[in-house]
């Protein structure tokens, strides 16, 4: 079990969301993801909505959609292990964080066209995809190294591991298993 108590109080109430959806899907961690704020207004030149290849899932078979996410997550999981070794930055200690942070994105690639941050409360998801600030890496990860879903940790964070790297299979067996 992790200990929480190096952390501060908005990391506490971030990794308290996260415990008491252990056992849940990303579903459940969007739902309790409402201790943060809304996403602001932001510098609409910063768009990374353009990056990722818009392909909403409304009109795909359930057969088709299992495919595109099995895809999404494969897409998501390299992304994510490259993007870590270009920032220096690691993963959690306890690697269902990232593997369940990643199936959020993975599923969002496919719902949204975008893999819109998993970690957030949005009024409006669709609009959030398009603008592009929440999309990850969010301009907050890009500007500053700042990830508040947990998935690039810095090296002082006192829950950052050793781990570069996660493997497809382990994304898909922690993200089921939830957190330990
Ligand atoms: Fe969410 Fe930003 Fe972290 Fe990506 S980098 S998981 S968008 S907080």
């Amino acid at each position: 079990m992790l200990d929480f108590s190096i952390l501060s109080e908005s990391n506490k109430q971030y990794c308290t969301m996260h415990m008491l959806t252990l056992s849940t899907t990303v579903a459940l961690l969007l739902t309790g993801a409402a201790a943060f704020a809304p996403a602001p207004h932001y510098c609409k030149q910063i768009r990374t909505v353009s990056m990722y290849k818009m392909a909403k899932d409304e009109n795909l078979t359930e057969e088709e959609r299992t495919e595109a996410i099995e895809n999404a997550l494969k897409g998501m999981t390299n992304f994510s292990n490259k993007y870590l070794a270009n920032t220096g930055t690691k993963y959690c200690t306890d690697k269902s964080i990232p593997a369940v942070v990643i199936k959020g994105l993975a599923e969002h690639k496919v719902t949204l066209g975008a893999p819109l941050c998993p970690c957030r409360y949005y009024d409006d998801k669709e609009k959030e995809a398009k603008d592009g600030y929440w999309n990850c890496p969010c301009v907050p990860m890009r500007e500053r190294h700042e990830c508040h879903c947990m998935l690039f940790l810095t090296e002082d964070n006192g829950f950052a591991g050793d781990e570069t790297n996660i493997s497809l299979d382990e994304v898909k067996d922690l993200s089921n298993a939830g957190f330990s």
